[in-house]
């Protein structure tokens, strides 16, 4: 009779560490597992021969050009640095006899990252040296090695980075001056079975810790990994089939039937600029992405996605070879493109159109590239998702939505795992966001587990996605993930495991669930809500160049519809295409946010110079093209008036600046109560009254002198004996006191005073800012606890009228940091507009604004994409107390029954509002990950804007866009009052005639957003507007550029369905449709001409 010895039960606990111990690298390595999974072991010469060429500075040089250098030997036990630089090896190996019959690796640690090249200058696989959870460093060299290998030949291309760039980087900035020391270079012949037996004992060591001690099997599993460790020996390798076959055993038992479903999915998360530059990414994206085909190759089974169509761009341009074998994977279906937009976008600050923009040129890249469209958006790592998102998923051929970021959310957990997200407009999309709560799964059956354990839907779906893969820096699915799987694919105690298409995923959900939940509106992220604040600047130049392509768009698409034969104008669609994805790039989820390091912010600077100049380009063209001789003189020294065009499409009255080459004539008329020279800087402003929408139109001064507007309600401005400053117009009187807080705003036609006594409004405070741990990220809700408020301000006239009255303000914030503010109001608008400019040095500071109403509401009103969002100004439960900041985008609002005030911005998006205070964040410091964020100067207006009527009754959006939208200023010889679209497409121009080129009636609440060329189709344009308050319309849309027809069609410019019904009908003779929206519906229609 066998003897009883084992008693694990007793003491399972130290069973447990002596099964982690049999496989630790660390400690016990030269008696447990490890000696046994290298059978041969080789470095040094004169086996292995290393030669290096270090590349100039931070030059990133490709192949071609590496190969073409002098190098120098060098040897394992050597630095190479500092940080961002690249090292390029040329490698020689002789495989020594011994190896016969074995498979053959080459192991090469840098530390850092690498690529491996042949000798002809192939990508063959990326490494990641290192001791952490990413590492990979092997490259094989055969599979079985012959008795006289020939000596090989390659190259290795080492970056002096890490996954993670340089450096610890959420506690203080990138590091510039690391070294990283090649610390192996080796031939090995690793023991295939040995291995085997190392990943067995792995996934069910794992299983004796996760499975709960009330199943049988967390008690097999102890007793199967105890059993291997008694069977095995390192130094007879006769004992590993023994070992194997206990393992082999223990997963013979299936689950059954009822079993949890995962759909496991590879991938590598590249954030495509972040801890590193956009030009690592394109190195990343090329190192992770080779790795992975190899595994395709070795495991017919894996399937991989990646997301990003601009890193397949670059993959594309940089490594064609490469970018060829993937769309070789991809037809076979192992290589999975996914997402469909063009970068993975933030999706807090970008427009409504720059969203659309996102998947236009995303599923027509993957449509042209890979045959088709992505069906699931595909969003893994974003702090926040608009309320708009399943509108505009839907309109760009989506279906499908993943993510699992709200898994991070600090005060609430998120309730749901498989639901019908239901948008603004009503719109849904099937959405699961993984139990497993990673984009960076390892394969180990506690992942498994929890993917159980943390859904909440499990009742309807008895399903789950799983991402594995290293991911934030990319690296990818390591062999050793693959080898777990297998064992996991069908084992009792685990859920069921199965590699595949996420779209087969959601077909299943959408076939077999149809009782799922549905979740109503934006997925609001409970942290990082200082991404709508950091890098401020970047924010702002993100804003202007969605308006400057707005409008640039516009234009040029009238200039093309109205070119001729003998008037022949070019639709710059490749300009514009490559314009859109810079903007797009910027967009990418640690770029806009705020989270990257300093370079990536010096490399944005660079693309938003480019965009700028690029685009005042075009418009200038197009605007020549239009006006041609009529309005832009050849000779710009015989200009002496001044035209104004709104690219807006209601009617506006503004004040402009008149540029200084023809402000002579306009000084002339300075006491006509029309024109007014300011004190300060003598520029000279005029008033452009009653200008239509999309149209143009000469400043006249003359009629405008007898403006009985102007003449019988002149502005004023007075400091009364109180020491206050008084600015009065038809529409209001503003007070503010000596500090620059306004005291009084009073509405003179309705006798009403919005500020309650004894409160103020522009009223700064500085906060602490130190967030728990993400720097740059987070803003905590306890630091609004901790602030001073700033009252030192010096307040002084600056401007008295006609045209506009200002006060200056000079604040100093601390020692090092000061904000000036021009406080104005003109004669046509109760409007007042506060235009800074801050120079700011702080240290875990933020500057807020803060204006207290004499408003009462339990909601307030925030702008999003194509549309608006309302949100509680009270913290009654901890959902209500976590969105304590919130993005909004050109305007927040606070109404109640009859009246209301709105805050407009020009490119801040952090707002907040406590029962009757509205905030504005304004600037943070954090220092990491960029040491220098949000240092120095800083210009930035904001505008409060009081209306009759609650938020749905008032002309906010409109008022909104034209704080955004200036009058462009044509300086021109003629005198003639011209229509823009006549312009373009009359040889006859008809001065007086104010016919837009596009005009919108019968339904206020829709806005015309975009105008632009149609995709492929040079007959066509599209014109995309959205109901923006949140109710049904019917709007009248005509237009003055030849339409002979017109289709709905979505983001992609396909045609869809309209239930409009017989509506939607072209009538040739008025150019007009009628045009039915929904709620918050955005309307695409492709015109023909
Ligand atoms: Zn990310």
């Amino acid at each position: 009779m066998q003897r009883h010895i084992s008693y694990l039960q007793k003491h399972q606990y130290i069973t447990r560490s002596r099964i982690g111990n049999f496989l630790s690298d660390s400690q016990w390595n030269d008696v447990n597992i490890q000696p046994a999974l290298y059978d041969l072991k080789v470095s040094g010469e004169p086996y292995i021969k290393l030669e290096v060429w270090s590349a100039p500075g931070q030059e990133r040089p490709p192949f071609k050009h590496a190969v073409k250098q002098k190098y120098r030997p060098a040897k394992a036990g050597q630095d190479f640095g500092p940080s961002w630089t690249t090292h390029w090896f040329h490698i020689a190996v002789d495989i020594p006899k011994s190896f016969e019959g074995k498979p053959v690796q080459f192991l090469f640690d840098t530390n850092s990252e690498a690529m491996v090249w042949s000798a002809d200058g192939e990508p063959i696989v990326g490494l990641t040296g290192g001791g952490g959870i990413e590492r990979h460093v092997d490259y094989l060299l055969t599979p079985c090695a012959s008795a006289h290998e020939p000596t090989r030949t390659f190259y290795i291309e080492m970056a002096c980075n890490g996954l993670f760039g340089n450096g610890n980087y959420t506690q203080r900035p990138q590091d510039r001056e690391i070294y990283y020391r090649l610390s192996n270079a080796e031939i090995v012949a690793p023991n295939k079975e040995a291995w085997a037996l190392f990943h067995d004992v792995e996934v069910i060591s794992e299983m004796a810790t996760r499975l709960s001690q009330e199943t049988p099997r967390y008690w097999q599993a102890l007793k199967a990994a105890n059993s291997i460790v008694n069977v095995f020996e390192h130094s007879d390798s006769s004992t590993i089939a023994p070992a194997r076959e206990i393992a082999r055993e223990f997963f013979k038992a299936q689950g059954g039937d009822s079993n949890h479903q995962v759909y496991a999915i590879g991938n590598c998360h590249i954030d495509t600029a972040w801890l590193w530059p956009f030009a690592e990414t394109k190195r990343k994206a090329a190192r992770s992405w080779s790795t992975q085909l190899n595994l395709m190759e070795d495991y017919p089974e894996y399937r991989f996605a990646a997301s990003q169509a601009q890193q397949f761009e670059w993959l594309k341009e940089n490594y064609p070879t490469l970018f060829k074998r993937i769309q070789d994977k991809a037809k076979s279906g192992q290589f999975i493109p996914i997402g469909g937009t063009w970068v993975e976008m933030d999706c807090n600050i970008p427009s409504g159109e720059s969203l659309a923009r996102q998947f236009l040129l995303g599923q027509r890249f993957f449509k042209q590239h890979f045959g088709e469209i992505c069906d699931v958006f595909w969003l893994p790592d974003t702090f926040g998702y608009s309320s708009q998102l399943p509108q505009i998923v839907r309109l760009s051929g989506a279906k499908y939505f993943f993510t699992q970021k709200l898994s991070w959310n600090n005060i609430n957990k998120f309730p749901n795992t498989t639901f019908r997200w239901v948008g603004l407009d009503g719109s849904h999309v099937l959405t699961h966001m993984t139990p497993a709560e990673t984009y960076g799964a390892q394969c180990r059956p506690g992942e498994l587990i929890d993917s159980v354990k943390r859904h909440k839907d499990i009742a309807y779906s008895n399903e789950s996605l799983y991402l594995f893969g290293n991911g934030d820096g990319g690296g990818g699915p390591l062999r050793a993930m693959l080898e777990r799987l297998r064992r996991m694919e069908n084992v009792d105690g685990l859920p069921k495991v199965h590699q595949a298409h996420p779209r087969e995923f959601y077909k299943h959900v959408e076939e077999t669930a149809n009782e799922l939940v549905s979740w109503k509106g934006e997925l609001y992220f409970e942290l990082h809500r200082g991404t709508y604040t950091s890098q401020s600047n970047n924010k702002r130049w993100n804003r202007q160049s969605e308006f400057l392509l707005r409008d640039t768009e516009l234009l040029c698409t009238v200039a093309c519809t109205g070119s001729s034969d003998d008037n022949e104008y070019n639709y710059p669609f490749e300009e514009l295409t490559r314009l859109w994805k810079l903007v797009c790039l910027n967009q990418f989820h640690d770029v806009v946010p705020g989270s990257s390091i300093n370079m990536v912010y010096r490399d944005s600077d660079k693309i938003y110079s480019d965009i700028f100049g690029s685009v005042e380009k075009l418009r200038q063209g197009a605007l020549e093209h239009i006006y041609g001789n009529h309005f832009i003189p050849s000779k710009p020294n015989l200009a002496s008036e001044l035209a104004v065009v709104n690219t807006t499409e209601w009617m506006r009255s503004s004040i402009v600046a008149v540029p200084d080459s023809i402000s002579g004539r306009f000084k002339q008329q300075s006491g006509s109560g029309t024109v007014q020279v300011r004190d300060n800087d003598g520029a000279v402003l005029a008033l452009a009254a009653n200008v239509a929408g999309f149209s143009s139109q000469m400043v006249d001064l003359e009629r405008n002198a007898n403006d009985k507007f102007i003449v019988e309600h002149p502005l004023s401005i007075v400091q009364n004996s109180d020491g206050c400053f008084e600015l009065e117009n038809r529409f209001v009187r503003v007070t503010v006191n000596q500090t620059g807080q306004i005291v009084s705003y009073y509405d003179i036609e309705e006798s009403r005073e919005l500020v309650p006594k004894g409160e103020t409004a522009n009223f700064f405070e500085l906060y602490d800012d130190v967030p728990v741990y993400w720097d740059a990220w987070d803003i905590e809700i306890y630091n609004l606890e901790k602030f001073k408020s700033l009252d030192g301000a010096q307040v002084a006239i600056s401007d008295q009228g006609p045209l506009v009255a200002s006060l200056s303000v000079r604040l100093p914030i601390s020692d090092q940091s000061v904000l000036n503010q021009t406080i104005s109001l003109s004669a046509i608008s109760p409007r007042l507009d506060f235009d800074c400019n801050v120079d700011w040095h702080e240290n875990r500071k933020c500057l807020k604004v803060s204006f207290t109403w004499d408003i009462y509401s339990d909601v307030a009103t925030y702008e999003t994409q194509y549309g608006v969002v309302q949100r509680p100004t009270h913290r009654n439960t901890s959902w209500d107390m976590a969105k304590f900041e919130v993005c909004a985008h050109k305007f927040a609002d606070l109404s109640e029954f009859g009246y209301g005030v709105a805050l407009l911005n020009d490119c801040k998006y952090g707002h907040s509002t406590l029962e009757n205070t509205m905030t504005l964040t304004l600037l943070r410091s954090p220092k990491s990950p960029d040491e220098y964020c949000d240092m120095g100067k800083h210009e930035f207006r904001y505008a409060l804007y009081p209306h009759k009527g609650c938020f749905n009754e008032s002309n906010v959006v409109q008022e909104a866009y034209h704080f955004n939208v200036p009058l462009l200023k044509l300086p021109t010889a003629s005198q003639s009052s011209v229509n823009l679209a006549d312009a373009a497409h009359s040889q006859y121009i008809r001065p007086g005639n104010h016919s837009p080129f596009f005009s919108l009636s019968g339904a206020r609440n829709v806005v015309l957003d975009t105008v632009k060329m149609a995709e492929d189709d040079k007959r066509s344009f599209i014109v995309r507007m959205y109901e923006a308050y949140g109710g049904h319309a019917c709007a009248l849309l005509s237009t003055k550029l030849p339409a002979y027809g017109l289709e709905k069609v979505n983001i992609l410019e396909e045609p869809m369905e309209s239930d409009d019904g017989d509506d939607l009908n072209w009538l040739p003779y008025s150019k007009a449709t009628k045009i039915r929206f929904k709620p918050f519906e955005v309307v695409s229609l492709k015109f023909s001409f």
